[in-house]
């Protein structure tokens, strides 16, 4: 997967929401452990590599550098604030202004995050089912982010895949929004 020619910067972007939905899967559970900086940096080393395609930069520029101009936030702030949602959300917090938006328009899953999105959603198995013949496995957000790793062409089809879907999305959303019903 070259660094330069790939896809464009805002697409590269989007697909790091796809890593940190998998990095942050279990983030309340191993939130403590973050007090160690051996497990901070085990957990930003493919944040990193995915922060430096998103930027097509040299792999010699410092951390702080690269997160800045990519606008990625450390993992382990993700981590602390994923956790201390679930702490609210638990003791009954308001967070409603942000539930109200992370209801799937699909399958009304309450949890309308890239996993639901690009792994779970009945709206999208047709590109899921045709995304999977492509790659030859089955689509867990894991499975994705390593295929991406391993070949141009691969990384082209889960981006492929990715931006369909986002594309139908927000066309969806729009239409909603105006009123109307999706296909
Ligand atoms: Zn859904």
């Amino acid at each position: 997967m070259p660094n330069v020619g790939g896809p464009a910067a805002e697409k590269r972007k989007l697909l790091t929401t796809v890593v940190h939905s998998q990095l942050l899967y279990a983030a309340p559970i191993w939130k403590s452990a973050l007090m160690y900086e051996c497990h901070k940096k085990k957990l930003f080393s493919p944040q990193r590599k995915m922060a430096l395609r998103v930027a097509s930069a040299y792999s010699t520029v410092s951390n702080t550098a690269i997160m800045v101009v990519t606008g990625i936030i450390p993992i382990h702030l993700l981590a602390r604030e994923k956790a201390e949602v679930e702490q609210m959300r638990r003791n009954g917090g308001d967070i409603e202004a942000k539930s109200n938006d992370a209801v799937c328009m699909y399958c009304d899953c309450p949890n309308d995050d890239a996993e639901h999105t690009f792994v779970v959603c009945d709206r999208w198995w047709r590109d899921r089912h045709n995304l999977e013949v492509e790659l030859n496995m089955d689509i867990t957000s894991e499975g994705m982010v390593k295929a991406m790793l391993q070949s141009k062409s691969k990384w082209d089809a889960v981006v492929g895949f990715i931006t369909a879907v986002m594309k139908r999305k927000e066309a969806d959303k729009r239409k909603i929004q105006a009123g109307a019903i999706p296909e």
